[in-house]
């Protein structure tokens, strides 16, 4: 296709420079050096000179010729010119496609036949330096998308709107949510007075529902010193994805060492394990800490809330026996799903990531840690696909890749069998013959980033969240200045029950502000005026659904009953 989109370009603009044209996903690029600039009106011109060449049944034939011969025949092409000195083979390889001539090692279809002209289209526009380097010219790159048919073409522009509309960076700000703010730094969230709300309910369900599976809450700090990380091996191991450390010694002679801001919380919840002698009758012990992380994450690769440079986990660490190991990790497992669930997460895939190129610990370890979550996956039946090198660099893990109400899928679970930093911080605790054992460390994080876990929530519900999540549950909207009394007061009510409410008694009309609460996705907008005074009642909206007029304390038991159950 971006032979095809090169070659209608060549016949539209005679005198264009090429650059390069490779495949991506779902489609394919090409960066022209154009004579004119185009604009988005000029794509449906180049898209039907494409379904013209198509049509002509071009062959794409491919010829290995000397450097000399390429040179010869790209001598009017600056950027050709370039790539081929660069090559290091002294036979080169180009495809002919009717009168285009392309560097390309292929391998193409044989004939333009084989493309389906319906199944294609140029989707935009974009300037691209030359090689990515802003001392290079700018050249124009066109975008496509290709597909087998028009069905699947179609599919694909339904999912992009719809992924488009649910765009969590969109909503966020519609929703006054979260912000990110250049002068705090690039990934690091300022969470808005509605979207603190919303971390903190979740927070709060997570919290009390791992205080009544047996974890114990503790809490440690942002720093640690940099020694510390070194014995927990993340200065070897995990360096890339750390914040340089504080060089402290440099402005204080008092302070003999360096610190580290954490990129995870293992090692301080090891050394509260450490801080007592243990024994078996301890075991299990499951330490949780809603802990925040910094981790370094190159700008490039920054989005939103789902990569960030700073994130909160629901973090835990569980020490136990061997014989303990199996049996947690399938009640771990078991206890994600339920809490998933409650979310609205039904369907996920499953993955076990085995050991990763750059690893610490002996490979019987690893191989013992594998074993041992393919047990749990297989004892609760779980189908699961391996990820092969994708593990942590102590541990293998189990990942947990939720899928949202369009299909997409989100990673959030890890759970991590880890035999590592147990014998690093060289932990252990007194079995029944009063002999010293190691334990074993699982390391989990059910939702995972809370920030990563909102940005699916907001993408899930497309912003309309269920009512138990909502940061704003209902508004009051009184009809005229004369409501505003008996607002205030079914505000005052509803407030007093936990129910998060607004009175919205600007000067505006009702239909205007009805308007703004649905834009705000409030579940239920809730309007006064005489009739309801007389009746000690309220006109109840529904997202969209007039639901009628209802007495005060009936929709107080209804939105009582709703946030209980969670909907
Ligand atoms: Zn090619
Ligand atoms: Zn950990």
């Amino acid at each position: 296709m971006a032979h095809i989109m090169a070659y209608a370009v060549q016949e539209l603009f005679p005198g264009t420079k090429f650059g390069i044209g490779p495949a991506i996903e779902n489609g394919f690029y090409y960066d022209f050096g154009l004579i004119k600039n185009l604009s988005l009106d000029d794509l449906p011109k180049i898209e039907e000179r494409m379904r013209k060449i198509i049509n002509q049944d071009v062959l794409f034939k491919k010829s290995q010729i000397t450097k000399e011969k390429a040179k010869e025949l790209f001598k009017d092409q600056l950027y050709k010119l370039e790539l081929i000195d660069e090559m290091k083979d002294k036979i080169i390889s180009v495809y002919e496609s009717g009168d285009f001539t392309d560097l390309c090692r292929g391998p193409h279809v044989k004939s333009s036949k084989e493309i389906n002209p319906a199944a294609f289209k140029l989707t935009k526009i974009a300037g691209a330096y030359w090689r990515g380097s802003e001392k290079n010219p700018m050249l124009t790159r066109i975008y496509g998308v290709a597909f087998n048919d028009k069905k699947e073409l179609d599919d694909y522009f339904r999912k992009a709107g719809e992924a488009e509309k649910r765009d969590h960076r969109k909503l966020g700000s519609q929703l006054d949510l979260f912000h990110i703010d250049e002068t705090i730094g690039a990934g690091l969230i300022l969470w808005l007075p509605k979207g603190a709300i919303l971390k903190r309910i979740i927070e709060e369900y997570a919290l009390s529902e791992y205080l009544k599976s047996g974890y114990q809450l503790v809490s440690t700090p942002h720093i640690a010193k940099l020694n510390l990380w070194k014995t927990s091996g993340h200065t070897d191991f995990y360096k890339e994805n750390m914040f340089p450390a504080m060089h402290f010694q440099e402005i204080s002679r008092e302070e003999k060492e360096d610190y580290q801001i954490k990129p995870m919380n293992c090692p301080f919840h090891v050394a509260i394990y450490k801080s007592d002698i243990r024994s078996y009758r301890d075991l299990p012990l499951r330490y949780t800490e809603l802990g925040t992380v910094y981790r370094y994450e190159k700008s490039g690769v920054l989005h939103g809330l789902a990569r960030v440079r700073g994130f909160t986990q629901d973090d835990a660490h569980i020490f136990c026996s061997p014989e303990q190991l199996g049996p947690e990790l399938v009640s771990v497992f078991k206890f994600t799903i339920k809490i998933l669930k409650t979310f609205g997460f039904k369907d996920y895939d499953t993955y076990l990531s085995t050991r990763p190129e750059k690893y610490a610990g002996a490979i019987k370890d690893w191989e013992e840690a594998t074993n041992s979550l393919k047990y749990a996956l297989e004892k609760i039946k779980v189908k699961y696909k391996i990820d092969p090198g994708e593990g942590v660099f102590y541990g293998p893990k189990i990942d947990i890749k939720i899928k949202d109400s369009i299909g997409r899928p989100w990673q959030c679970t890890t759970i991590q069998v880890d035999f590592n930093l147990p014998e690093k911080f060289n932990i252990s605790y007194v079995d029944t013959k009063g002999a010293k054992q190691r334990p074993i460390m699982i390391h989990r994080a059910l939702l995972g980033s809370l920030e990563r876990f909102i940005c699916v929530l907001i993408e899930n519900y497309a912003g309309n969240f269920p009512l138990w999540l909502s940061p704003v549950q209902t508004w009051v909207i009184p009809v005229g200045a004369t409501h505003r009394k008996y607002a205030r007061e079914v505000g005052m009510i509803l407030n007093k029950e936990n129910i998060r409410t607004e009175i919205k008694d600007e000067k505006e009309t009702v239909s205007k502000k009805i308007r703004r609460g649905e834009i705000k996705k409030i579940p239920y907008l809730l309007v006064v005026g005489d009739k309801e005074i007389k009746e000690k009642s309220i006109r109840v909206r529904s997202r969209n659904k007039d639901l009628g007029m209802m007495r005060l304390t009936k929709f107080l038991e209804k939105i009582k009953t709703e946030v209980e159950k969670k909907i």
